[in-house]
């Protein structure tokens, strides 16, 4: 195989540990079992009533061996994405997960301790000026302890969740695995994994498309009574604890959720209200895109449908430099400090871009836990849509260089707030690109990826979490039959793309893994939060001026210290329980779709 014309540079991660064999690892290992042995000891005195010593010991001991796990995994994480075949980082994974399971039993007491003393013992708890910074974190946790079972039946029920409610999200993941499909392809019928077929879905050619989503949907409809089953029982369990931890007060199905992304119900409800206000102006977007494919309406196989070719050619590879020069100014139209942190993580070589055939696709950002020091993983073959990978992952990585020295226990932000600095930079560079693009093909490749992302959000995210909330109403009474559930769901679908949609997906219930998995409910919801908070912390960027950076290095830096209310009222003095932020950021988003629009009336003309 020859090596691609244009392709990124390799990461260097030998500032870590230079290889797996590096005595550096194993002595951070040999610490790591140490710490370990010495809150297992702990741990035995945790129980006498109220052992705040004990307790401070134990959360400083907690960070520090979190910290060591941390790093390893993450430099064998890394090692396997670049080769997954790597056979030293594979066996070093398994020793890892033994570290990860005897971390989870370990931390378990005190942070049953944390939920369980009393308010008097928790401010003596966090007098330590060491345990201090974790005070958003325990009063958060502590928000639900209302919801506690006796220590005895917490246990209970974790050990029976292995093969109850685990046990059916695990049934659909093999079903998953398993299934093959039939897809028509030209003049033949080709038999292939759903992974594949998924595939065939983010094709340009529209029939391809629509055929791979009825091939997909064929081999989920063979098994709907498994895969019902399975839902009924996930959500069965979870209504069946809400009900057994409403001891104290009544527990609702969103409030673990809402609590997961650190923003209240009122918050919640506000959101999908501005989303049910914002239909017209995402339908008219969806009517667009299926206007650019030359139809007349919008349909579920169209959901990664990619810009529509206008002329032949194809478009010319972006060098790798170019790239970063492009990121580089973006960042720096912000403020100097960003461009120089685009410079310093290439000069640093934290960023990798290699083309290789043993490498995980897609791309991330991650961190060293000693260091404090990010890494970029990516596959760059100079396509536009890789300069915009890119600069989503580099957001992600100043997000958390800005936050390198804060306490550990500030660092972790819940779903709703990740995504502030990746969207933030790529929005930065799709601007920019879209300002020098001069074919209609460059600006069509760009609006197209905007207008994607603006009815992915607006009413593919409020479709699901349309559907989910009615099955859970509706599941409390008594399971639901496949028919019930296909009802239910083209009716979420036609409530919110209206009459831009072609045709309803019936099965989505059945063919979207997000509802199947056992950790976590209403995996939808903090999509749309995300995807309209950043883009309204950009448009104050336009409407600020000078001072925005140290505002957003500021607002970045509490993002893991507050809920994201407590944040919005803070840096950009704005209510999130309140309408007027949310509609200012759709108001921001219906000027993209003007210049969508003229674009088609322009490319029309020709
Ligand atoms: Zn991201």
């Amino acid at each position: 195989m020859n090596a691609p014309a244009v392709t990124g540079p390799a990461w260097d991660l030998s500032q870590e540990y230079e290889s797996v064999g590096d005595p550096a690892l194993e002595n951070d290992l040999k610490a790591l079992t140490e710490l370990l042995d010495q809150i297992e000891g702990l741990n035995g005195h945790l129980g006498d009533d109220g052992d705040v010593p004990t307790a401070q010991s134990i959360a400083k001991l907690s960070e520090e061996a979190t910290r060591l796990l941390s790093n390893v995994s993450t430099y064998t994480h890394c090692l396997l994405s670049v080769d997954s075949q790597d056979d030293a980082a594979q066996k070093l994974g398994g020793r890892l997960q033994n570290f990860s399971k005897r971390c989870g039993d370990l931390f378990e007491p005190l942070s049953q301790f944390i939920d369980d003393a009393s308010e008097g013992i928790i401010e003596d708890y966090l007098s330590d000026p060491d345990v201090a910074p974790s005070a958003f974190l325990v009063r958060h946790s502590r928000a639900r302890r209302h919801e506690n079972l006796t220590l005895d039946e917490e246990s209970l029920v974790n050990g029976l969740s292995q093969d109850g409610i685990h046990a059916w999200g695990r049934l659909y993941d093999q079903l998953a695995g398993s299934l093959q499909c039939e897809v028509q392809r030209g003049n033949e019928v080709e038999t292939m994994g759903l992974a594949q077929a998924a595939g065939l879905m983010t094709s340009a050619d529209d029939t391809l498309r629509q055929n791979a989503w009825r091939g997909i949907n064929a081999a989920w409809e063979a098994h709907e009574e498994a895969c019902a089953a399975s839902l009924n029982s996930i959500a069965g369990w979870r209504l069946e604890m809400c009900k057994q931890r409403s001891r104290h007060q009544p527990v609702h199905f969103l409030d673990a959720p809402v609590h997961m992304n650190r923003i209240s119900r009122e918050t919640l409800d506000t959101l999908i209200a501005v989303a049910e206000e914002a239909k017209p102006l995402a339908q008219k977007a969806a009517l667009l895109q299926a206007r650019a494919y030359g139809k007349d309406g919008f349909g579920p196989w169209d959901l990664r449908a990619p810009a529509p070719v206008l002329e032949s050619g194809g478009e010319n590879a972006i060098e790798f430099n170019d790239a970063v020069a492009v990121i580089s100014e973006s960042y720096g139209s912000v403020d100097g400090a960003m461009s120089d942190f685009v410079r310093m993580m290439i000069d640093n070589r934290w960023v990798e871009g290699t083309v290789g055939p043993r490498k995980a696709p897609g791309a991330y950002c991650t961190g060293f836990a000693k260091s404090r020091t990010p890494r970029v993983y990516s596959t760059y073959t100079g396509g536009q849509s890789d300069v915009i990978t890119l600069a989503h992952e580099l957001g992600h990585a100043l997000h958390s260089w800005v936050m390198r020295d804060l306490p550990d226990s500030q660092t972790s932000y819940g779903m709703s707030l990740a995504e502030t600095a990746s969207t933030f930079g790529e929005t930065l560079v799709r601007d920019n690109l879209l300002a020098r693009a001069t074919t209609n093909q460059q600006k069509l490749d760009i609006l197209w990826e905007e207008m994607s992302a603006f009815t992915a959000f607006l009413l593919n995210i409020p479709t699901r979490f349309e559907f989910e909330k009615k099955f859970y109403e509706a599941r409390a009474e008594r399971p639901l039959r496949p028919e019930e559930l296909k009802d239910m769901m083209s009716s979420a679908w036609e409530s919110w793309y209206g009459a831009s949609l072609a045709e309803a997906d019936p099965l989505f219930w059945a063919n979207k893994l997000h509802f199947y998995i056992s950790g976590l409910s209403f995996y939808n919801f903090p999509y749309l939060f995300g995807y309209l908070f950043s883009l309204g912390v950009y448009a104050q960027r336009a409407s600020e001026g000078g001072g925005f950076y140290e505002r957003y290095v500021a607002l970045l830096r509490d993002t893991g210290r507050m809920t994201a209310e407590d944040l919005a009222e803070k840096h950009l003095g704005v209510n999130l329980k309140q309408p007027e932020f949310w509609k200012g950021t759709i108001d921001s988003l219906a000027t993209r779709v003007d210049a969508f629009e003229r674009l088609l009336d322009d490319i029309a003309d020709v």
